[in-house]
């Protein structure tokens, strides 16, 4: 239920309202616009409706919502959108974040190397995965937390926010402390748990799509990080699983559109793991832009071909910087916002 308060409800009448929600155990979420305050009511339907809030003092009207996801729908905030600010570099909005860095930390050298080249280029943050969730147990799983120092050393040394992904609960506090965002990877999307706790750190959180999910099931899966009190997610769109076999995944552009019309949170798009294929990674990434997407992920390599984990995907350094150079000649539609 989503309680829209009049322009001219005072404070006590927007606090009155939320007494009133959470006298009956229900959880009330205000989100105060410029122009109005809405506010969300999570909990027991029939509790809430029962409230009769429509005629209480300051409220202009009651809103059903029946979607699984309700804090993190275009509705929820009226018409306004998330903007997060990550150490000065803004992720939604009317600008256009790039995230670069290797799919895997795999050595100081490399780290270090990846990190100044991309920033260099114009890259606004740095990535690299130190716990990897590999389909193969065999297959090299990450430096684990010396891999997260390395990162950390390299955004410090570059100037750039870094990006890692988080696999477990038992993980989130930790890396809370030592990255600026926190990914939870496409084969965690729907890991509840993983995703209770990190609605639970004051930390942005990258949610990328799940292999098989619908975009009802991503949105759902921000809610449950959005509900538990953190609002800093971004979605990230990076292929889903079809019958289509000439590429790795199939990359869902119409997602970024899908998105954009039902959520107020930013939404990126990754054509590295979208495509697996280096020569249609840029492409992907100048499509994503004109479809209105925030920023982009794309994994960058000293040397692809010897890259530890998706070599076919990864840029060389020479390949990034040209990407970089092209996507400026390619008119965004953030400017809608
Ligand atoms: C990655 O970003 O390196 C990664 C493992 O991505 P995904 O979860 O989208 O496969
Ligand atoms: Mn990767």
């Amino acid at each position: 239920m989503m309680i829209v308060m009049k322009p001219t409800a005072t404070e006590e009448e927007i606090q009155g309202v939320i007494d009133r929600i959470q006298s009956v155990g229900a959880r009330a979420h205000p989100s105060r616009g410029d122009e109005v305050t809405v506010i969300g009511a999570i909990g027991d339907r029939e509790h809430v409706a029962r409230l009769e809030l429509e005629g209480t003092p300051g409220v202009e009207r009651v809103v059903p919502i029946l979607k699984p996801y309700k804090l993190s729908s275009t509705q929820f905030k009226h018409g306004e959108r998330t903007v997060l600010d990550i150490a000065g570099r803004k992720i939604g909005g009317q600008s256009f974040a790039l995230i670069a860095g290797p799919c895997t930390v795999e050595s100081r050298e490399q780290t270090l190397e990846t990190a100044r080249v991309v920033r260099d280029a114009g890259a606004t943050l740095f990535r690299g995965g130190a716990y990897k969730p590999r389909t193969s147990p065999y297959a090299f799983q990450g430096l684990g937390w010396d891999g997260l120092d390395l990162l950390v050393t390299a955004g410090r040394e570059s100037g750039l926010p870094v990006v890692t992904e988080v696999m477990a609960v038992d993980q989130v506090q930790r890396m809370a402390k030592a990255a600026d965002i926190l990914q939870v990877g496409a084969r965690n999307m729907q890991n509840f748990d993983l995703l209770r706790e990190l609605g639970k750190v004051d930390r942005p959180v990258l949610l990328k799509r799940g292999l098989s999910s619908t975009i009802e099931e991503w949105l759902a899966a921000a809610e449950y990080v959005v509900a538990q009190g953190n609002q800093q997610v971004i979605l990230c769109e990076r292929g889903i699983r079809t019958f289509e076999s000439a590429t790795r995944n199939t990359l869902d552009l119409s997602a970024v559109a899908v998105i954009r019309e039902r959520s107020h949170l930013p939404v990126i798009v990754d054509p590295s793991h979208g495509t697996g294929q280096r020569r249609y990674v840029a492409p992907m990434a100048w499509a994503a832009r004109a479809a209105g997407a925030h920023g982009l992920l794309i994994e960058v390599h000293p040397d692809p071909d010897q890259a530890l984990s998706d070599a076919d995907q990864s840029l060389s350094f020479d390949q990034f910087a040209a990407l970089m150079r092209q996507l400026a000649a390619v008119p965004g539609s953030t400017a809608a916002g």
